[in-house]
């Protein structure tokens, strides 16, 4: 389904990245992961995905910071030769209740977030174009939909990740580069493994009636990298069991 193509996803060193970085090498992709601080986990997906039979390698960078997504880019250009898709996956919660956020904690959540994507687009994109063709896909959330309540910082990052979506998609499209959004909602992983989601008014109403897990998204990032969504572009498909409909 997808050999041939390289893709990079960022935060592939733990829970949705990872279940993605597996999925394409399972579809034959080369996959090139992107991670902060897990270099152990990091590895670990590494050895999982040369053991399913493509190529496979692990960068540590912040993609807050636009110098370090360059040379994250450049770094893999040099080492597989092309770029064919981007996941902007990689994400961070700071939740707290607005009258008492911190201002770094907006910030960060903002920088890794919603800047970060804006990074790893904003270098990709010259090799999409010189190709002809490229997907990106974003991780974006229920909770840029709908809001949380708690969660104002990330709420705000994931909405503006779709209007980021949107606009990418706008003008790449003659390009023959899509940008799509995927929308999870309560997912399995480190991220909510705190979260009391039976005291969670969103997540209490889950019409399939159990949480998500990374492969429920994986499968989707994939669908969305394929050729099967060639026609598809600016869209956001949510994967949270009908929570948010
Ligand atoms: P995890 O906390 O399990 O993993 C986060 C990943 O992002 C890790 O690989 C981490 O790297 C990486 N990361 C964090 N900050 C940075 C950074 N500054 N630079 C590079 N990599 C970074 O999260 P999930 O798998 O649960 O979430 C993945 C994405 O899905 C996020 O964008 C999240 O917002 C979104 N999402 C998750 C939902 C859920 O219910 N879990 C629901 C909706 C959306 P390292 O291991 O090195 O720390």
């Amino acid at each position: 389904m997808l050999t041939g193509n390289t893709a990079i996803v960022t935060g592939g060193s733990r829970g949705i990245g990872r279940a993605i970085a597996l999925e394409f090498a399972r579809a034959g992709a080369d996959v090139a992961l992107l991670y902060a601080s897990s270099e152990a986990a990091a590895q670990a997906v590494v050895e999982e995905c040369l053991a399913i039979g493509v190529r496979a390698a692990a960068y540590r960078c912040d993609v807050a910071d636009f110098s370090a997504c360059k040379e994250a880019v450049a770094a893999v250009k040099a080492d597989f030769g092309k770029v064919d898709i981007l996941v902007n996956n990689a994400g961070i919660t700071r939740d707290g209740l607005i009258a008492t956020m911190k201002e770094a904690d907006f910030a960060d959540v903002l920088d890794t977030n919603l800047r970060g994507a804006f990074h790893m687009i904003r270098h990709c994109t010259p090799l999409f174009i010189r190709a002809r063709r490229g997907k990106i896909i974003n991780i974006s959330s229920v909770s840029g939909l709908l809001g949380n309540a708690g969660q104002a910082n990330y709420s705000a990052s994931k909405a503006g990740l779709i209007g980021l979506t949107k606009a990418t998609a706008r003008e790449l499209a003659a390009r023959n580069v899509t940008c799509n959004a995927v929308a999870p909602g309560f997912i399995q992983t480190d991220m909510t493994q705190d979260l009391d989601t039976g005291a969670n008014p969103l997540a209490t109403n889950i019409p399939l009636g159990r949480l998500g897990t990374a492969e429920d998204v994986a499968k989707t990032v994939l669908f969305l990298a394929s050729s099967h969504a060639d026609y598809i572009t600016g869209e956001v498909i949510r994967v949270d069991g009908g929570m948010a409909m």
